[in-house]
């Protein structure tokens, strides 16, 4: 079984302190200039990478979607270190064309591109994973306009789902993609435009903790992807898997195996691609796997208060910088997120206590009933599994307090 490292396990501990980039918390709170903050570990994002491609086949490419975690320090540290990088928006785009990665190697998805966005990346010379026919009479004007060929890739709709996903993002009705029935007639309209077509992407979900079914779910998009690459004139030279795997929340999770995965691509890559798709180079595009454990949220203790028997520990954060934690980011059922207190890090626990934001409404729990040290007013509290979905997909603006530094470590 290979799962990489997780969790509080990756980060160091010294002086009794958790550690982020070799910086004990409290020091690093005062560098930053106060909490609540988000620190990432440089060290630790390198390392998944680099254990990731040790056990993928050589001949896969790796792409970050920056949507997980868009700090452009992040995304320029990553950069340096994957074969490409997706974007979903023009400010997305913007970030990655500022780290020097070849426009070639960065593509924009998501439903709704508008003309604007269109316009600018056409003109950067980006790949754009096309999600309807709007969206290619758009590009192709923007060529037109620009006197560019567009590069452009078809993202599909599959016509079959992937269970287990914590979000599913393809299969059955979607706003993602064009259906892989209506693909054959969107291709026809392509042929049309002066579009210069490489091929096409599938993304079925994400956070899935299932081998099993991630590697059905890339069996099937190779199969489907032949079958639509058959009609075409000419050999396609581009296509992405999706990706969708998961890192564990919560002690209920365990980790994704990445052997089953490992070789069922390699199986794909060797087998049905070699044959069917000489050209194509295969990509996998991955946000949250390669910096969601890398990260913490370090808020402080600013009141501690007992009601009806129950401890009750408030920090000078909340679900406003990270949604995630509190359940109301997509999920079904709230669990707590590993958490600690990183000034007490090696203090065994001593109370039961309930972490709550400082937001004005019930909604904001970060950890329900968790055993901790015994804790005091200015104790640094750490949310872990905070690098991807955390800052970028809270409302800040909620209830008005100032957001978080971010700090790549
Ligand atoms: C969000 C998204 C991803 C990243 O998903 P993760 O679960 O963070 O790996 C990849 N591709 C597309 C098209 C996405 O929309």
């Amino acid at each position: 079984m290979i799962t990489l490292r997780s969790g509080p396990a990756g980060f160091a501990v010294i002086d009794g302190e958790l550690a982020v980039g070799g910086i004990p918390l409290s020091r690093l709170a005062a560098r930053v200039g106060g909490t609540p903050f988000f620190a990432y570990d440089r060290s630790l994002i390198t390392e998944r990478v680099a254990s990731l491609r040790q056990v993928l086949p050589a001949g896969l490419e790796l792409s970050y979607a920056i949507k997980a975690n868009p700090m452009p320090a992040v995304v320029q540290h990553l950069a340096d270190q994957v074969n490409s990088l997706d974007v979903a928006s023009a400010g997305e785009l913007a970030v990655a064309l500022d780290t020097g990665m070849r426009p070639d190697r960065i593509s924009f998805a998501g439903p709704g591109k508008g003309p604007d966005e269109i316009e600018r990346a056409v003109a950067a010379g980006v790949t754009l994973e096309v999600e309807s026919v709007t969206e290619v009479n758009r590009i192709a004007a923007a060529g037109l306009a620009l006197s560019l060929q567009p590069r452009v890739a078809v993202r599909v709709n599959p016509d079959f789902a992937v269970r287990g996903s914590g979000m599913r993002m393809g299969g059955g009705p979607q706003q993602f993609g064009v259906d892989a029935e209506q693909v054959p007639a969107l291709l026809d309209r392509i042929a049309d435009l002066d579009l210069d077509l490489i091929g096409f992407h599938v993304f079925a979900g994400s956070q899935n903790l299932r081998s099993e079914i991630l590697c059905e779910a890339q069996r099937r998009t190779v199969e489907l992807i032949i079958k639509l690459a058959a009609s075409l004139a000419g050999p396609i030279g581009y296509l992405n898997l999706g990706g969708g795997f998961g890192i564990p929340y919560t002690d209920k999770d365990e980790p994704l195996d990445l052997e089953p995965i490992a070789a069922n691509l390699a199986s794909l890559i060797d087998g049905p691609i070699a044959t069917h798709l000489p050209h194509a180079r295969t990509v996998i595009e991955l946000g949250r796997y390669l910096v969601g454990e890398s990260g913490v949220y370090v808020t402080r203790i600013l009141d501690r208060k007992e009601s009806r028997g129950r401890q009750f520990v408030v920090v000078d954060g909340g679900l406003h910088h990270q949604l995630a934690a509190s359940g109301n980011f997509g999920q079904v059922i709230r669990r707590n997120y590993p958490i600690a207190v990183g000034n007490l890090i090696t203090e065994p626990p001593d109370e039961v206590a309930t972490i709550v934001g400082r937001l004005c409404t019930p909604l904001d729990l970060l950890g329900d009933q968790v055993a901790l040290p015994r804790t005091d007013l200015g104790d640094l509290i750490v949310i872990f599994q905070a690098g991807a979905y955390g800052l970028t997909a809270s409302p800040t603006a909620f209830l008005g307090h100032p957001a978080p530094t971010e700090v790549l470590v």
